[in-house]
């Protein structure tokens, strides 16, 4: 299979300690059901080990302009896959 079709690599960084979602992406997150009402995540397919580390990462978004949650890039219409500590993004305008 070919490579996907992507713009960006971007790399995913790591800072000490949990950091908060912003509530404008709980709010989408739980429309679209990957989150319940309590908060808690439903991310098919990632262990709780692997969200506890999520929890930690961020990236400097070249879309947004802006760090953002690993969580949130995940869940980005752009993410395409996560290799070698890099996410493959679409860089479609958000
Ligand atoms: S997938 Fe979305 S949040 Fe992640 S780097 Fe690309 S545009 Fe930014």
């Amino acid at each position: 299979m070919g490579e996907l079709e992507h713009k960006f690599e971007v790399d995913i960084k790591e800072r000490e300690g949990r950091h908060k979602l912003s509530d404008d992406v709980k709010a989408e997150m739980k429309k679209s059901g990957l989150m319940d009402e309590k908060g808690k995540l439903k991310l098919k397919g990632v262990s709780p080990k692997m969200l506890k580390r999520m929890k930690q990462e961020f990236v400097e978004c070249p879309v947004l302009k802006e760090d953002t949650h690993f969580i949130q890039c995940f869940v980005c219409p752009n993410f395409q896959s996560r290799v070698m500590g890099k996410v493959l993004c679409k860089g479609d305008k958000l």
